[in-house]
């Protein structure tokens, strides 16, 4: 693969303000009871009055491996050779959801057609695929930045080609990066403490 595209996120920068989700949802045109391609996730530890919640942005993560890419039984899912980008050729797909029990971060969603729709990293705007669009350029190309890492409030979300995003990562979160099995494209700066043990959605909206 020419050039892989990941995204990196700081949990200490995040302060959970939801511009991220929300400017997916304006960049792609998807309704508010739409699929949420980019969604908040809140992890909470402890309980009043010692109570901290940490905030984290998910969407797909367009991973190396691709669990979805492989269980799909018409082949509808690509890893793209020229950006690492993984989309989705909707012409072929069936519905059968496979793809959403194979996904580990539940980042396989579906509109209302029936069909895979999930983050295709701003390949174009509207509610399309990202199957065939040309590859991801550098914004210095005159590619322009996702939407959700345009719009981040706290600077705490990046995209761009992972041997860049790694020389901005610091040690810890580089390492961890190279030592997931299915390979998400995510760099995260890990929080300081260290387990939390319930994760929720507390926002409906994304
Ligand atoms: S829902 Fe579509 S993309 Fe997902 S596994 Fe089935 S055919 Fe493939
Ligand atoms: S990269 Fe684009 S499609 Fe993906 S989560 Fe961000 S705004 Fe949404
Ligand atoms: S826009 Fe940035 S700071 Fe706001 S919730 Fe999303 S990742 Fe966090």
């Amino acid at each position: 693969m020419s050039r892989q595209w990941a995204f990196y996120f700081d949990t200490q920068k995040c302060i959970g303000c939801h511009a991220c989700s929300l400017s997916c949802r304006v960049r792609n045109d998807i309704d508010a009871d739409g699929p949420k391609w980019r969604r908040m996730e809140h992890v909470a530890e402890g309980s009043f009055p010692d109570y901290e919640e940490t905030s984290v942005s998910m969407s797909c993560f367009h991973c190396a491996e691709s669990p979805c890419r492989q269980v799909c039984p018409t082949h509808a899912i690509e890893k793209r050779e020229s950006d690492g980008i993984v989309t989705v050729d909707r012409d072929k797909c069936i519905g059968c959801h496979y793809c959403a029990y194979a996904c580990p971060f539940g980042a396989a969603l579906y509109d209302d057609e029936g069909l895979l729709s999930k983050c295709h990293l701003c390949l174009g705007e509207g509610a399309g695929d990202g199957h065939g669009k040309p590859a991801r350029q550098k914004p210095e190309d005159g590619g322009a930045t996702p939407a959700c890492v345009d719009n981040c409030v706290g600077d705490a979300l990046k995209a761009g080609p992972i041997n860049e995003i790694l020389r901005e990562a610091s040690k810890e979160a580089a390492n961890r990066y190279s030592e997931s099995d299915v390979g998400p494209a995510l760099v995260v700066e890990p929080v300081t403490q260290e387990s939390h043990d319930s994760i929720e959605t507390t926002d409906p909206t994304g």
